[in-house]
């Protein structure tokens, strides 16, 4: 059963994904490829997504207390949008045939997703507003939510938050959101370096195997680490890195000269896992710190160009 809590993480570029990719709703299997959603114009309106390939805006809604989806439009007055293109309403973003609209019905873990024609939603805005209730929305195509798919919704908004958050200096690196989502999303899930897995964290925290106090907000989700800080973030200069890690390499330590810390924190994880693994647990027992792993090779170069200079 899906909680409302779990709904909670997966933000509204997420909800644009699920709603462009409803044929394959966990995003996990291999081929799953991200339009670059993110449009300068959006800056106002960020729960708009625009995808050039399909001509089409995206945007989701939440139902309201009394079972109504609205959805508002940038528009000032009602009379505007009869005069305006699609162009002059949503500014530099390109031709517009449909707008798909998702309604996200928690409660009862349903995705309801209509499409319609740029026209006919123009037709149909009042103050700025265009409002489906559960009535309207009978006939429409449903999208069943299977409990599974939330993890993989999770670890997209995650990337989507990192994301945003440093738009200027993390996106660069990654040459666009697209790359990023994409990285992001084929990375395994395991810290870089002591190879803690997220089941593992999670399994540590459930049975309060963790101190950090914070773990509700950091912790839980693996963070993304730059192994050289004075370079950029790109594909090639990050890794994912579990919190207690991210926080002990800090801009300091080069990988390699993490190694030995990473491997203490690895023997620590071990044991605090031997004492909640029970046979039938659903995550493993133990994991073998990588002593051979690629990542140890990474140094600061000769002429120092580190922080310790
Ligand atoms: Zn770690």
């Amino acid at each position: 059963m899906i909680q409302k809590e779990d709904w909670k993480e997966i933000s509204l570029a997420t909800r644009a994904q699920i709603l462009l990719n409803y044929n394959n709703l966990d995003f996990f299997k291999g081929d799953f490829k991200l339009v670059d959603i993110y449009q300068e114009n959006n800056k106002k309106n960020l729960d708009w997504f625009y995808v050039e390939s399909e001509h089409a805006l995206v945007k989701s809604a939440k139902k309201t207390k009394d079972g109504k989806y609205n959805f508002s439009f940038p528009i000032e007055k009602e009379q505007d949008i009869a005069k305006m293109d699609a162009k002059s309403i949503f500014g530099r973003v390109g031709k517009i045939d449909k707008i798909i609209f998702g309604c996200f019905d928690i409660e009862n873990s349903k995705i309801y997703r209509l499409e319609k024609t740029f026209y006919n939603i123009c037709k149909n805005v009042k103050n700025s507003k265009y409002t489906l209730t559960e009535d309207n929305l009978r006939s429409e195509k449903i999208l069943e939510v299977k409990e599974d798919f939330l993890n993989s919704w999770k670890a997209l908004s995650k990337a989507e938050k990192v994301a945003k958050n440093s738009k200027n200096t993390r996106l660069e690196g990654f040459k666009g959101m697209a790359n990023f989502f994409n990285w992001y999303n084929n990375q395994e899930k395991k810290c870089a370096y002591c190879g803690i897995h997220v089941e593992q964290i999670k399994a540590l925290g459930e049975n309060k195997k963790l101190n950090n106090k914070r773990s509700d907000i950091r912790g839980y989700t693996l963070e993304i680490d730059r192994m050289l800080p004075k370079l950029e973030y790109s594909e090639e200069n990050c890794c994912m890195a579990c919190y207690w890690c991210n926080n002990a390499k800090t801009d300091e330590f080069s990988p390699e000269e993490f190694k030995p810390i990473a491997r203490g924190i690895n023997e620590v994880w071990n044991k605090r896992l031997e004492t909640i693994w029970k046979e039938g647990s659903s995550f493993k027992r133990e994991f073998i710190f990588d002593e051979k792993s690629e990542i140890w090779k990474i140094d600061f170069d000769k002429e120092m160009n580190s922080k310790t200079k």
